[in-house]
């Protein structure tokens, strides 16, 4: 496994965000965890990325717990926040170079080359990231977030703000990449789970309410689309299924 998640509880205050949660993701598939807001994705996926502790429980990726052994973790891990934070003054190509200054990465002109190549940023790279559009922006994000070759990466709803054209590209890039690494992205949209994603995650109030193979949701719940389900189980007057 490339992620496991173990009785993961967070609280804010008295505010009780995740509730002992549990789950795991494979390499080579891409996991959505798919939840109205406020059901806790953020927060677990900033857990996973080592940028919060967990209140208990815990979060491990390829066998190094993402808090008690966090630098080691964050080598396999990229990670894009969900207001993709870029310098709006920098150029592309600089802030780039800036991200592979941060990893230390070796050989790094070659390795920039080769991911301004792979998320489509040639023609951008000399634009300063002020002058790109917001598709080509998240394209920056997710070219810093794999810069440094992780294993896994953690998108926290990749695609919101995205106009129709953007929103295909980028999810298409983002099951190109779902390919080799472990893909972990939170989404809203029922539509874009069953776009890019092989496994789905439900989570509500900071419960996790389902947990399978996308291609098994026909024998699972036989009677019920994804939308539907998704209804049903975060719907309060729902009945329980
Ligand atoms: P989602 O990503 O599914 O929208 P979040 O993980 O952002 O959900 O939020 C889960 C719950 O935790 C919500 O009730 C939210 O208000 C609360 N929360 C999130 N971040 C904080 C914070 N920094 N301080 C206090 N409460 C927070």
């Amino acid at each position: 496994m490339s992620i496991e998640v173990t009785t993961l509880h967070k609280s804010y205050g008295t505010n009780a965000a995740v509730k002992g949660i549990s789950f795991r993701a494979k390499p080579g598939r891409v996991l959505g965890f798919l939840g109205p807001n406020g059901a806790g994705k953020s927060t677990t996926l900033k857990i996973l990325s080592g940028s919060i502790p967990p209140t208990s429980g815990h979060a491990s990726v390829y066998g190094f717990d993402v808090y008690q052994d966090s630098l080691t973790a964050r080598q396999h891990i990229g990670y894009l926040p969900e207001h993709n934070p870029l310098y709006l003054d920098m150029y592309v190509h600089e802030m780039l170079a800036f991200a592979a200054g941060i990893h230390r990465i070796t050989r790094a002109r070659e390795r920039i080359a080769e991911v301004i190549s792979l998320t489509g940023l040639e023609s951008q790279q000399y634009k300063k990231i002020n002058e790109l559009s917001k598709g080509y922006r998240q394209r920056v994000g997710l070219a810093q977030t794999i810069l440094h070759d992780p294993k896994v990466l953690i998108l926290d709803e990749p695609t919101s703000g995205l106009d129709p054209n953007q929103l295909q590209d980028i999810r298409s890039l983002i099951k190109q990449l779902g390919i080799q690494k472990t893909v972990l992205l939170s989404t809203h949209i029922m539509q874009e789970v069953e776009a890019v994603c092989d496994d789905v995650i439900i989570i509500h109030q900071g419960h996790i309410v389902a947990d399978f193979p996308l291609e098994e949701l026909a024998v699972r719940y036989p009677d019920l689309d994804l939308e539907s389900l998704f209804m049903r189980l975060t719907t309060p007057s729902s009945p329980i299924i």
